[in-house]
């Protein structure tokens, strides 16, 4: 039997093709070691940023002692744009409505459009921590005629579920009402709070002025509202808080995702908080425990943004 052997012209080709290949798997490791090394440091850049902001808090008398000076809101309302059902809680996307005696509103934090409120589910979705989607309209859709007496708005944070709904509002409402921010949430942001921060920053919202004692920030024609810098799940995290009669209220934005999880004093889970959402956790740990306390007094409600259920449970009316 003939041996089976390559020509010269045979072996000329597989060894080219042998290069070819090893070439090109050589450079598509390259590649995904180059995107994989980029990855990490936006990723560790995030953590850097944000690990370095750590603001000091104020006791519960200082802020108390603050929202008491009367000419404060006279009611405090929620308007829910959406809510992800989940195995875990319902996510809510909550959003908060302060009224003043005269008929003045401040709107914090602006939810998302049916849009991006579908985009948004279907991400989780994607991550494994969805579920179905009831969609009741953007804050703009919600709010009708009233949105023109929001002189005044807020963000807990510039993630694009709190903020994109600028959009929609903006289209709505036009020029007139005022964005408290701190310069840290203005100007700190990273990859996870940069769309919404240009949203924010190109829309109808002009700069609202604030005065600045301790660490607190008195939001100028608000009286008996406040803002305090928080720092830990995104670096320009903000907490806003309020005295309503007898009621102290502090909006705590995204600190946990139920109130159950914020009393139990729990970490999100390992993968969110480092890569998905690079957060300063010990930060974050300060702050559980610190609103854990408050929670603990009476006629003090802390609100977790995304926990529809406790929301409802501590009877605050839905705005009309
Ligand atoms: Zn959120």
């Amino acid at each position: 039997m003939p041996e089976a052997r390559l020509t010269e012209y045979e072996k000329f080709h597989l060894l080219s093709f042998m290069r070819i290949l090893f070439f090109s798997l050589k450079l598509i490791g390259a590649m995904v070691g180059l995107a994989g090394l980029f990855l990490l440091a936006v990723i560790l850049r995030a953590h850097w940023q944000t690990d370095k902001i750590n603001p000091l808090l104020p006791t519960l008398e200082q802020m108390q002692k603050f929202a008491n000076q009367g000419q404060g809101p006279v009611a405090v309302y929620y308007l829910n744009s959406s809510t992800q059902m989940r195995a875990v809680t319902p996510l809510g996307h909550n959003s908060f409505i302060l009224e003043w005696a005269d008929g003045r509103l401040f709107v914090i934090d602006l939810g998302m459009d049916e849009e991006e409120a579908d985009a948004f589910a279907k991400l989780l979705d994607r991550l494994g921590r969805g579920g179905p989607l009831e969609i009741k309209g953007s804050l703009a859709k919600l709010m009708g005629e009233n949105i023109r007496d929001v002189a005044g708005v807020g963000l807990t944070h510039l993630h694009i579920d709190h903020g994109q709904g600028v959009v929609s509002f903006c289209a709505a409402r036009g020029n007139g009402a005022k964005l408290f921010q701190t310069d840290t949430q203005a100007e700190e942001n990273n990859f996870n709070t940069k769309e919404a921060a240009v949203l924010v920053a190109n829309s109808c919202l002009s700069k609202g002025e604030m005065r600045k004692r301790g660490e607190i920030y008195a939001l100028q024609g608000f009286p008996g509202l406040f803002l305090i810098e928080a720092g830990g799940h995104t670096p320009g995290s903000t907490f806003f808080f309020t005295q309503i009669n007898s009621e102290f209220y502090i909006f705590a934005g995204d600190v946990n995702n139920s109130k159950k999880d914020l009393l139990a004093k729990k970490d999100k889970p390992f993968l969110y908080s480092k890569i998905l959402v690079p957060e300063n956790n010990a930060q974050l740990r300060r702050l559980r425990s610190w609103l854990v306390d408050i929670d603990q007094h009476p006629n003090t409600h802390v609100i977790i943004s995304h926990d529809i259920e406790d929301i409802k449970a501590m009877g605050m009316m839905v705005y009309h």
